[in-house]
C-alpha cells in the first residue's frame, strides 16, 4: 500500500519516529540533523550542513559554491586565529627565556649579598 499521506499526517508520523528513535531528521530534505561548533547546523542557510531547502534548492551547483566558499574562508580564519595564539604564547614563553637569565642572575646577587651580610655579622662578632 503505497498512498500518499497528507502532510500533517506525514510530519506526526515523522515527530512520532523522532520520538520513538532519539534521532534528529529534518522534516524537509529528510537528511539527518548535524550540528557542529563552528561549522553551523542544518537550519543555517550558509553553512555546509545546511538544509538544501533553505537555500537554493534549485541551483545546486550555485548553492555548493557559495557554501563551500564560505566553509573554505572559515577554514582558512581558524588556522590565522590559532596562529595569532600560538604566537601570543611563544611571544610571553619568549619574554620568560629572555627574563629568566636576568631574574637568576638578581636572585644570585641578592644570595651573594645575603651571605657576605653574614660573614660580615660573624666578623664583627
Ligand atoms: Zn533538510
Amino acid at each position: 500500500m503505497t498512498k500518499l499521506l497528507p502532510p500533517h499526517k506525514a510530519v506526526d508520523l515523522l515527530v512520532l519516529s523522532l520520538y520513538r528513535c532519539h534521532t534528529e531528521f529534518c522534516y524537509r530534505c529528510g537528511g539527518k540533523y548535524h550540528h557542529l561548533k563552528f561549522v553551523g547546523n542544518h537550519y543555517d542557510r550558509f553553512s555546509i550542513l545546511g538544509c538544501k531547502y533553505n537555500y537554493k534548492p534549485d541551483q545546486p551547483v550555485q548553492r555548493i559554491a557559495v557554501r563551500g566558499a564560505l566553509f573554505g574562508g572559515q577554514v582558512m580564519v581558524v588556522p590565522i586565529i590559532a596562529g595569532l595564539a600560538v604566537t601570543a604564547g611563544c611571544a610571553v614563553l619568549g619574554a620568560g627565556i629572555v627574563a629568566a637569565p636576568f631574574y637568576a642572575s638578581y636572585v644570585l646577587i641578592r644570595k651573594q649579598r645575603a651571605k657576605r651580610k653574614r660573614a660580615n655579622i660573624k666578623k664583627k662578632k
